[in-house]
């Protein structure tokens, strides 16, 4: 197995002098050098084949005991030093001091095909950012990352990615509900990839400690390897980078909203710095659409990441990177015009976003109206995102107010309650956008065409990650594979995997695991 080996992030920036696996404050440096735990009995359970392709690897390397070992943390690839990032972040509005890779172990970096990539094991043990807790992961919020990864991408939403899922071989002692009832689960390492791994609270930690040459010496080298095309470090590029990250942050959660993803834990260190859907924990679709929904119970009582609150939660995050670059800068003025100009791009790229989603290729006055009036109706009663948006491709021009609430009706959970003032408002909001309709020029054909280009079929809904969980701590790994390959076409109708367009099954409204995920994991 051949790799490209580039590693710039280790040999441009400072290392923590300190070797030894203790956990510990780590100053002055933005990683440390660490080696993967050796796992008792490692076996892989799936690579993703076009991961694989994008880093020049053949079926034959894939296969090979080699790439076993390597993503399982058992053998360091020759010529290489693995290391953990260090890193602080807000978490839930709160400064949380030094976090730091805790389970991610960077193995190195490669190019390929003049792309560079990053490749991080999850699960590999422990770090000097291990904090209180064992550095392992389990099977199941393993499963969820990887296939949500791959799945996101394939959706077009900016990601990280994966290349292996694994099992350890060990067992991980996990309280999945805080109640005292912990319990072992399989443990598995999976392998991340990304352009750069690096956060919003990457740079929060040196200006928190007082270390403004750190912090320099980070941005220097994030605008040189990432964000070469922003020229020469300086003041004005500090400026330009922070407004390219807004601007990116600001077209992933967008991208977010379109798809229905909610992300469950949008604290700073969670937010890349490459505006990259990064580090999928309690994250779940939703199912019936509610602004107010979060998938995560550690956040049940503010319910501070709830789906409506994904845009404001990037500005806040954005808020705080601001003061974190502050020291290069010492201007608020442009900082805050950066912020600024996110609050007034927002509405309207969310309404060109929702536009789309509803066919509409022009702009009029009224779409704002309208786009609205359907955010309220579609809360009135449990109405399933993903399959009434793809649904309303079908409506015609020419469909009667009945004939187009016939054509959704897949897409409420209970039918039966669509009656009287709710009916009414379903019957307003049908007439409404049935006349928007005649203002355009696009055919019907043409238009469920584009709708459906944007508006997927198929999402990793949380009862199906689940399943392929179930089946997996069996062993038995077909519906993992089926998921897997039924995600790579979100917006193709693959009639063979029809069933998997379907609401919620009720079994799953309130079960652990498909509604409720606790950051345990
Ligand atoms: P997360 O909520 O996954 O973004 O994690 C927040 C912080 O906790 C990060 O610094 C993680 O590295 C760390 N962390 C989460 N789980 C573990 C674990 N099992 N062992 C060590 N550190 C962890
Ligand atoms: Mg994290």
């Amino acid at each position: 197995m051949k790799f490209n080996i580039q590693n710039t992030f280790t040999k441009e920036l400072p290392a923590d002098p300190i070797q030894e696996n203790t956990r510990r404050q780590v100053t002055e440096a933005c990683f440390s050098y660490v080696t993967p735990k050796k796992t008792s009995n490692p076996k892989m359970i799936h690579v993703s084949d076009e991961m694989a392709k994008s880093l020049g690897l053949s079926e034959t390397a894939i296969a090979s005991e080699e790439f076993k070992n390597i993503f399982t943390g058992n053998h360091v690839y020759k010529n290489t030093q693995p290391y953990a990032m260090c890193y602080g972040g807000h978490q839930f509005g709160h400064w949380a001091g030094q976090l730091g890779d805790g389970r991610a172990i960077n193995l190195f970096e490669t190019v390929y095909d003049n792309k560079k990539w990053a490749l991080q094991l999850k699960g590999a043990g422990e770090t000097p950012y291990s904090r209180t807790a064992d550095g392992l992961a389990v099977l199941r919020s393993s499963i969820r990352e990887y296939l949500c990864s791959e799945a996101m991408y394939h959706l077009g939403v900016p990601t990280t990615r994966v290349l292996s899922l694994a099992f350890s071989g060990d067992e991980v002692l996990r309280d999945v509900l805080y109640d005292g009832n912990a319990a072992y689960e399989k443990g598995a390492i999976v392998c991340r990839t990304s352009e750069s791994f690096l956060r919003f609270g990457s740079y929060q930690i040196f200006p928190a400690r007082g270390d403004v040459k750190t912090l320099k010496t980070l941005v220097d080298y994030t605008i040189k390897h990432h964000y070469s095309h922003l020229g020469e470090p300086s003041k004005e590029t500090y400026v330009s980078f922070f407004k390219e990250v807004a601007e990116r942050s600001l077209e992933m959660v967008i991208h977010w909203q379109r798809v229905g993803f909610v992300h469950g834990v949008m604290n700073t260190d969670n937010m890349s710095i490459l505006g990259l859907t990064i580090d999928y924990g309690p994250y779940g679709w939703l199912e019936g659409y509610d602004h107010g929904w979060t998938p995560n119970t550690t956040d049940n009582t503010h319910k501070r990441y709830r789906y409506g609150s994904q845009p404001e939660m990037v500005l806040w995050n954005l808020y705080q990177l601001a003061n974190a670059l502050y020291p290069l800068i010492e201007e608020a003025e442009p900082l805050e015009a950066v912020l600024e100009n996110y609050q007034e791009q927002f509405p309207e790229k969310y309404m060109q976003m929702m536009r789309e989603k509803l066919g509409l290729f022009s702009s009029q006055e009224l779409d704002g109206t309208l786009v609205s009036n359907l955010e309220e109706v579609l809360q009135k009663i449990e109405t399933d995102m993903t399959i009434f948006f793809r649904l309303l491709s079908s409506i015609s021009k020419d469909d009667s107010i009945e004939e187009a609430i016939k054509k959704i009706e897949k897409a409420f959970y209970t039918p039966s309650e669509v009656v009287d003032e709710i009916k009414k408002s379903w019957e307003n909001w049908f007439q409404s956008y049935i006349d928007r309709l005649q203002n355009e020029t696009v055919s019907d054909e043409d238009r469920k065409e584009k709708m459906n280009a944007i508006n997927p079929k198929y999402v990793l809904r949380n009862y199906m990650a689940q399943l392929a969980i179930d089946d997996a701590n069996k062993n038995d790994f077909v519906l993992l594979n089926e998921l897997y390959l039924l995600l790579k076409n979100p917006y193709n109708e693959q009639p063979k995997y029809e069933k998997w367009f379907a609401k919620r099954p009720e079994w799953a409204r309130n079960k652990v695991g498909c509604s409720m995920l606790s950051c345990s994991s």
